[in-house]
């Protein structure tokens, strides 16, 4: 489904990633979790091509995410191309980024209508399935300054998942909440984990989290997978030096 093939990254002459291999099936789950700074975001905003890799390729279902110009320079491919990619791909953040004068239906089904020119009625339909799965049907004509940050991260949520993507992306959609929010985001991630065909990229620093949902753990540092495997492995016979300590902080 995607697959990342000797990627570097480099802001400057500071290197981000340094020539990751990655593959991702379809519907399998996976956690990156690693030190802040480790590059795990960079991972995923190569994906929505929101960055170009300094090096190497970026294929989503056998397509290309980006061509080699000449010099050297990589340049996206045609937008149209670009376009369809990102259609397959769904990003939650951390920061909701609703939108504050629409109320919480249009939030979801704005861009059913404008983008996938879907006619209303069926937008609508579609909205409010997700938004009962998320448990927000009795709040669809509320404005997002009226919702708790749990209850707008899951609109968030309800935004990505409405466009049907087969990834979803979660970065660190947990860490801007006050704690007693963090459960109820999280629960309904692990019912769309538990349903679906999707395959998810999750960025977390709830390890039980990760333990619970991913097929795969990997552990990124310094740029690099340091070590991956099933969560049992991971997170019960830590291999590496580094990865024992990082976890030795969430005991
Ligand atoms: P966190 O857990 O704190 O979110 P992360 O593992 O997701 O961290 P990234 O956000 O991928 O890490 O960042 C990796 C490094 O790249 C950091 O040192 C960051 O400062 C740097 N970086 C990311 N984006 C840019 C940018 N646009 N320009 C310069 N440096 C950047």
């Amino acid at each position: 489904m995607v697959s990342y093939r000797k990627v570097t990254k480099s802001f400057g002459d500071h290197t981000v990633l340094k020539e990751l291999d990655l593959d991702i099936l379809p519907g399998e789950k996976i956690a990156l979790i690693g030190p802040s700074g480790s590059g795990k975001t960079t991972i995923a905003r190569l994906l929505m091509t929101l960055e170009a890799p300094t090096s190497g390729t970026i294929e989503v279902d056998g397509e290309m995410l980006w061509h080699m110009q000449s010099r050297g320079k990589l340049v996206a491919a045609n937008e149209q191309h670009l376009h369809q990619v990102r259609s397959k791909i769904g990003m939650v953040f951390q920061h909701f980024n609703l939108f504050p004068h629409m109320t919480i239906l249009r939030n979801v089904t704005e861009a059913l209508v404008h983008v996938l020119k879907m006619p209303k009625a069926e937008a609508k339909q579609r909205a409010m399935d997700i938004l009962e799965r998320v448990g927000l049907k009795e709040h669809t004509n509320h404005y997002p300054s009226q919702l708790s940050g749990g209850q707008k991260q899951r609109v968030a949520i309800a935004r990505a998942l409405v466009m049907q993507p087969q990834i979803m992306l979660f970065d660190e959609v947990t860490s801007a909440l006050d704690p007693e929010l963090v459960g109820e985001v999280l629960d309904v991630i692990k019912g769309i984990a538990s349903e679906g065909d999707m395959a998810m990229i999750l960025i977390t620093h709830e390890m039980d989290f990760a333990r619970e949902v991913a097929d795969r753990v990997l552990f990124t540092d310094g740029g690099v997978i340091v070590e991956q495997g099933k969560p049992k492995e991971i997170f019960e016979n830590p291999e590496s030096p580094r990865l024992q300590s990082f976890l030795a902080r969430f005991l």
